[in-house]
């Protein structure tokens, strides 16, 4: 069940039991991070539910919020479906780059293909903030280089923040 509601002509947001879902018991785990999620293939809304699901069953991290879900046009290749984006933040104990291979093993497990940039997705798992570090290297930019700069991100971020 969806409470849906059209914010503008091409932008509609989504609100379910698990976006937004905000948990505030404390947890052990070190590191908060802050990933986007998205998806314009089949049924996205209910992958991002079986995501939650698979996540809140592994003891490796812990999820602490999510935001609504926002669909928005493709850009870049822009014929394409419309996507649906959200945002999660969770509490980990692993370092970037292993959780980068964490996330990229999500999207294998929920059958992302990669073929072109910007190319239509079943599900991508973007890194927006590790913490407040800085990372540049070759397998990772963060703070993600286009958060400021996407409504995919903003919109979903602006209703988190309190
Ligand atoms: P994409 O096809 O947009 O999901 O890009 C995936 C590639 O971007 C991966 O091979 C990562 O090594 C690289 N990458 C660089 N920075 C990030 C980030 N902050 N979050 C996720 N992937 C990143």
């Amino acid at each position: 069940m969806y409470l849906k509601r059209n914010l503008s002509k091409n932008l509609t947001t989504f609100h379910s039991l698990r976006f937004p879902y905000k948990n505030s018991i404390r947890s052990a785990h070190r590191y908060s991070v802050t990933v986007g999620i998205g998806g314009n293939i089949g049924d996205v809304k209910r992958r991002f539910e079986h995501l939650l699901v698979s996540l809140k069953r592994d003891s490796r991290i812990k999820l602490k919020e999510t935001s609504l879900i926002l669909k928005n046009p493709p850009f870049g290749f822009v014929n394409q479906d419309d996507f649906f984006n959200s945002i999660m933040v969770l509490k980990v104990n692993m370092q970037p780059h292993a959780f980068l291979s964490y996330l990229m093993r999500i999207e294998k497990k929920f059958a992302r293909k990669r073929s072109f940039a910007n190319a239509p997705r079943t599900l991508d798992l973007d890194i927006l903030f590790f913490d407040n570090r800085n990372i540049n290297t070759s397998k990772l930019s963060v703070p993600h280089p286009a958060w400021s700069e996407r409504e995919s991100v903003l919109i979903p971020l602006a209703g988190m923040k309190r």
